[in-house]
């Protein structure tokens, strides 16, 4: 029997995402992206999907997981980190897997890193041995260090983890790292990473089977939209018939140069392209012939 077959068919899609914190604002601008909009309630944890029937529950990040694994929400956005860090205490204690990853959203990024005082002459991992290492991910520190053969004490901290070698709570650390200047100003060095993570769509582990489903399929496909026109920029120029070959050897990354009927001296040219156009990229252009350089965003595709 699933794990949805017993519940009531639900009409309307409930979302949890971070109420105030680092991925609070990103969340919510994605899925306004997607067309989500929502009326806000007065108490501000539950906001009434207007444009949709998705809802959205405005919680913290920890609490995510679990509102997915016991129905209350139907998907979250929350951290790699933090869903796989519930997934592998789920899995020591022997329950079922109940959530998994559907999309990574591209914010929120940062790594799970082990980081010893700087003062450390760092050899290798065998070098933690004997040692006690705090973290707030002992989950996924525990299943590293088992990995590597490592047998070391995970001292478990829910905040303020950076500041136990200082302490004396431990003698290293495990801990999320963004541009390491948390690190630096306790002196402390990152030296190996655990987990590469970023901000993630979570969902159940078994499909739904009501209204929902629907609803859940259509918000992964204008994801997807989103995620594919990202960094897509159509780039729109002219130039004299003799030039568009060396133009298109400067554009080795677009796609091939289509052409628009011109005005008889020069050829319309457009294509698609990935990544960065920089000033740089422009201006070499137009020493090589092309005029009048147009760059245009792409903001929406169901290609
Ligand atoms: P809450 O009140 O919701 O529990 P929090 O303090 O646990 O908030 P934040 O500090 O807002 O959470 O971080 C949320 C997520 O942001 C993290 O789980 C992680 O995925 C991501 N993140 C990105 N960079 C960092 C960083 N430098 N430090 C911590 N988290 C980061
Ligand atoms: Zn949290």
């Amino acid at each position: 029997m699933s794990a949805s077959s017993s519940a009531p068919a639900r009409d309307r899609l409930r979302i949890a995402i971070q109420k105030s914190g680092r991925l609070a604002d990103p969340a919510r601008s994605l899925l306004a992206a997607c067309g989500l909009s929502w009326r806000q309630s007065r108490d501000k944890l539950f906001c009434f999907g207007e444009s949709l029937p998705v809802d959205l529950l405005l919680v913290r990040d920890d609490d995510i997981p679990g509102l997915i694994a016991d129905g209350v929400c139907d998907l979250g956005v929350v951290g790699l980190n933090e869903l796989d860090e519930q997934a592998k205490a789920r899995r020591q204690q022997g329950l079922p897997d109940a959530y998994q990853p559907l999309r990574g959203l591209g914010f929120g990024q940062c790594r799970l890193m082990i980081a010893v005082p700087e003062d450390w002459d760092w050899q290798g991992v065998a070098q933690l041995s004997g040692k006690r290492i705090a973290t707030s991910y002992p989950a996924i520190l525990a299943a590293w260090l088992r990995d590597k053969g490592v047998d070391a004490q995970v001292v478990e901290l829910s905040g303020s983890v950076e500041i136990a070698p200082k302490l004396g709570t431990a003698d290293l650390i495990c801990d999320l790292v963004s541009s390491g200047a948390t690190l630096a100003a306790n002196q402390l060095r990152p030296v190996e990473t655990l987990l590469d993570s970023e901000a993630v769509l979570a969902g159940p582990v078994h499909e739904l089977d009501d209204a929902r489903a629907g609803l859940m399929a259509m918000l992964l496909r204008r994801l997807d939209g989103l995620s594919r026109v990202q960094d897509r920029k159509l780039l729109m120029f002219s130039a004299a018939e003799e030039r568009v070959d060396a133009l298109a050897r400067l554009l080795p990354d677009a796609e091939p140069l289509l052409r628009l009927p011109g005005n008889g001296t020069s050829v319309r040219l457009q294509t698609m392209c990935n990544g960065a156009l920089s000033w740089q990229r422009l201006e070499e252009l137009e020493r090589a012939g092309a005029q009048g350089l147009m760059v245009l965003a792409v903001e929406k595709s169901l290609a």
